[in-house]
C-alpha cells in the first residue's frame, strides 16, 4: 500500500473528470453487464493500494451526516446529551440533515490523520466511500459526488472503466 499522492490525484482528476462523470452518468442508467459482481473485487484491489491515513481528505473537506443513533452514541461518549452535542458541533443543511459546522471535522487529529472518535464515529464515516455497498445503479451518484475529493473513489471508477471498456 502506497501513501496517497495528492498532487497526482488532482492532476489525473483534472484530466479525466469529464470522462469519468460521463461514464457514471451513462452507467447509472444502463449498468455494464456484471458490474455488481465486479465492484467488490475492484473495491478489494483499491483498498490494497490506498492508505487512507496518508489522505484523510474526506475528513478535511467533507462532512458526515449524523443520524439520531450517531448523536446518541457520540454524545454519550462525551458525557453530553444529544442536544448539547448537536448545539456544540452541528448544524442543519438545506435538506435538514445534521452535518458538521466546520471543516476539517473537529474530531480529526491533524497530526496523524486519525479519527479521535473512531470507535463511535458516525455510520456515514464507517461506510465511506461506499465503494461496493449496493447495486451500482444505486451508488453511481455517490461516486459522482465523491470523485472530486476521494482518491479511493477515483481509483475505483478508473478500474471499473478499464475492466468494462467504458
Ligand atoms: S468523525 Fe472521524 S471519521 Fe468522521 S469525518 Fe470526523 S474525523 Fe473523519
Ligand atoms: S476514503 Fe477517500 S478521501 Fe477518505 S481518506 Fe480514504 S482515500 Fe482519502
Amino acid at each position: 500500500m502506497l501513501p496517497v499522492n495528492f498532487r497526482l490525484f488532482k492532476k489525473k482528476l483534472s484530466e479525466n473528470r469529464s470522462a469519468f462523470r460521463r461514464f457514471l452518468n451513462k452507467t447509472e442508467k444502463v449498468p455494464p453487464r456484471g458490474i455488481d459482481n465486479l465492484t467488490p473485487v475492484m473495491a478489494r484491489e483499491v483498498w490494497q493500494e490506498v492508505d487512507c491515513l496518508s489522505c484523510a481528505n474526506c475528513c478535511k473537506k467533507m462532512t458526515p451526516t449524523f443520524t439520531p443513533a450517531d448523536l446518541k452514541r457520540i454524545s454519550r461518549h462525551f458525557n453530553q446529551t444529544p442536544d448539547e452535542f448537536r448545539k456544540q458541533w452541528l448544524r442543519k443543511d438545506r435538506n435538514n440533515d445534521l452535518i458538521n459546522k466546520t471543516e476539517p471535522c473537529q474530531f480529526l487529529n491533524l497530526q496523524n490523520n486519525k479519527c479521535s472518535i473512531y470507535e463511535v464515529r458516525p455510520a456515514d464515516c464507517a461506510g465511506f466511500p461506499h465503494l461496493s455497498k449496493r447495486k451500482w445503479t444505486d451508488y453511481a451518484y455517490i461516486h459522482k459526488q465523491n470523485i472530486d475529493y476521494c482518491p479511493a473513489t477515483y481509483k475505483m471508477v478508473e478500474k471499473i472503466i478499464a475492466r468494462t471498456n467504458g
